[in-house]
């Protein structure tokens, strides 16, 4: 495998864009593959490598690369009839219907064009609603580039996590451990009456992919609503992805106030939205007070690529598809870890996988034959249970330098292409087959 013609490109890149990208994680070392096109589950670089994808965007691309023929279709029209007006369209509407009609907790929506811009909205709408300051974050959980939750530290301890955002953002930031129960309910016993939201993803997504332990999202449910604040779920990654139409939220039968939409709802193209009950979404301008507005939200032809790719998914077992694939792929990865590596942990659900390398994961007590046999679920009764990555710390405590400096690379020379670092999930997509699978836990077999 060759590189030659993507070394030259980032050396291009380098001198014209910032560290020779658009996005940081597309840094990946010892330089990105740049891309020539995309074939169904694969990506063709522009060496002529033909690699099996697993990035997808991180996160978007829920068929694959090449979009089905009515996708393509509605992206050709929209974009032929004028790209975008400033004035409403009907497929705002139905795309809008589409989500509302499958996901119950939403009434209704915001279209935005990123999921940065659904959080910061969602922050500001939470704050608004509830004359409230504080929000509560879960420590290494993502929101996307917003001032409010780039923090890092723990508990009230919070400061930003980058150069030029004041310290005064942090102080309304408190970030608890995922999965703690008495952390959450500790932070709500101190400062409860200033608690404007509590904000997470339903599954860490971002951070390795940490489950959500049994009933912990119901205590959040039950914190929040007894001190007048707001659940927030962003669902950028795990929407219409986890728990396929009816989403991550669905799945583990929580309502949340908010929730936040990007990626997969766009079909490849920008996107965002704030979904949620109408009397709080009706506090967005024009209806309400609370600013929100922008020159390309609800672009016609994001919409109409979202709502396609949608209406695809739904009539043709695409969840079927990548969940089963996704399955397979974690117990194969969970074999192979038994055999070669039993300190690493696989995680992931639905169509999200992926190997933490984990140090001293080995068992510690539970019943042997009972373990997660397909993704780590947080079960007690795995005798893994106690060594299982929980939150955070535990994934940021795992061998990150092997995974990007040895593991990323052999994967690629493998023709296999994953994020660039062990937090970012990896996805499995519609035109990924079983043969895909094979050749990849062969990979793994070679380079773990
Ligand atoms: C990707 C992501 C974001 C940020 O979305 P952008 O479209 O990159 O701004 C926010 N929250 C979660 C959970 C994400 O996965």
């Amino acid at each position: 495998m060759t590189h030659d013609n993507s070394r030259e490109l980032y050396d291009r890149a380098l001198s014209v864009l910032a560290g020779g990208v658009n996005s940081s994680v597309r840094a990946t070392q010892p330089y990105p593959a740049f891309v020539e096109r995309g074939d169904g589950g694969h990506i063709i670089d522009v060496d002529g490598n033909r690699y099996i994808d697993y990035i997808m965007g991180y996160g978007p691309l829920l068929l694959g690369h090449d979009m089905p023929d009515r996708v393509q279709a509605a992206v050709q029209q929209y974009s032929a009839e004028g790209p975008m007006y400033g004035a409403p369209t009907e497929v705002e509407i139905e795309l809008a219907e589409f989500i509302t009609r499958h996901v119950p907790s939403v009434e209704m929506l915001r279209f935005v064009n990123s999921g940065t811009e659904a959080t910061v909205s969602a922050v500001r709408l939470a704050r608004a609603v509830t004359g409230r300051d504080k929000i509560v974050v879960m420590e290494g959980g993502y929101h996307g580039a917003q001032e409010s939750t780039l923090v890092e530290g723990s508990g009230t301890h919070t400061q930003p996590s980058s150069p030029g955002i004041p310290d005064s953002f942090a102080d309304h930031t408190i970030a608890v451990p995922f999965n703690d129960f008495e952390a959450a309910s500790e932070v709500f016993e101190a400062h409860g009456e200033d608690i404007a939201a509590v904000l997470t993803e339903p599954i860490l997504g971002n951070y390795g992919i940490v489950y959500p332990e049994e009933g912990y999202h119901d205590h959040l449910r039950e914190l929040t609503e007894n001190h007048g604040s707001l659940l927030i779920f962003d669902e950028v990654i795990t929407g219409f992805r986890v728990g396929g139409l009816q989403c991550a939220q669905g799945k583990f039968d929580i309502e949340p106030d908010i929730t936040t939409f990007a990626k997969i709802i766009g079909g490849g193209f920008p996107v965002g939205a704030i979904g949620g009950r109408s009397d709080l979404i009706e506090q967005f301008t024009p209806a309400g007070d609370v600013f929100q507005s922008g020159t390309f939200s609800g672009h016609p032809v994001t919409m109409a690529a979202g709502l396609e790719t949608l209406r695809y998914a739904a009539d043709n077992d695409v969840y079927d598809h990548v969940n089963t694939l996704g399955e397979q792929l974690r117990a194969g990865l969970t074999d192979i870890c038994a055999d070669q590596a039993p300190d690493y942990t696989v995680v992931g659900t639905d169509s999200m996988f992926k190997v933490v390398f984990t140090r001293d994961g080995g068992a510690t007590g539970g019943e042997d034959g009972d373990h997660c046999a397909a993704g780590c679920r947080q079960r007690p009764s795995c005798p893994r249970y106690e060594a299982c990555p929980k939150n955070a710390a535990d994934i940021k405590a795992a061998e990150t330098e092997r995974w990007v400096r040895l593991f990323r690379t052999g994967m690629r020379e493998e023709g296999v292409l994953l994020p660039a670092n062990q937090f970012e999930s990896q996805f499995v997509c519609g035109a990924h087959t079983e043969e895909d699978i094979e050749q990849t836990l062969e990979a793994y077999k070679e380079v773990l």
